[in-house]
């Protein structure tokens, strides 16, 4: 299991089940079997696997919302 420092790249997540003996999250990394973890942030785009497994298949189709474009400036010296 991978200890909370950690990064693993290169990996796919395929399916991510729920150990209710543990209370922990399963996550399966492909063919490079499966780690287990208190917590599991979903930052995996648009398609996202995470909230598939989340909200359920039929709660999964990504839609429009009618935004073109977003945008915005501001000044660079106000990140300093
Ligand atoms: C052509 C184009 C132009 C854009 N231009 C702009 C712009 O000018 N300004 C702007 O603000 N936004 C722009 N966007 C939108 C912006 O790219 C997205 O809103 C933003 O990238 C979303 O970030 P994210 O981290 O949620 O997902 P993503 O950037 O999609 O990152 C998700 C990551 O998760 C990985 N991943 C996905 N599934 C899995 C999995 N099962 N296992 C492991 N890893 C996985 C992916 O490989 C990816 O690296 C543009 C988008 C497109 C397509």
């Amino acid at each position: 299991m991978a200890e909370a420092a950690d990064v693993v790249t290169y990996r796919e997540v395929t399916t991510i089940k729920h150990n209710l003996q543990t209370g922990k999250a399963v996550v399966q990394l492909g063919d490079f079997g499966e780690d287990e973890a208190d917590l599991v942030i979903g930052a995996d785009g648009i398609n996202s696997i995470v909230r598939r497994h989340l909200l359920g298949t039929e709660n999964f189709c990504p839609q429009y919302s009618g935004y073109a474009w977003a945008g915005g400036c501001m000044d660079l010296e106000s990140f300093y």
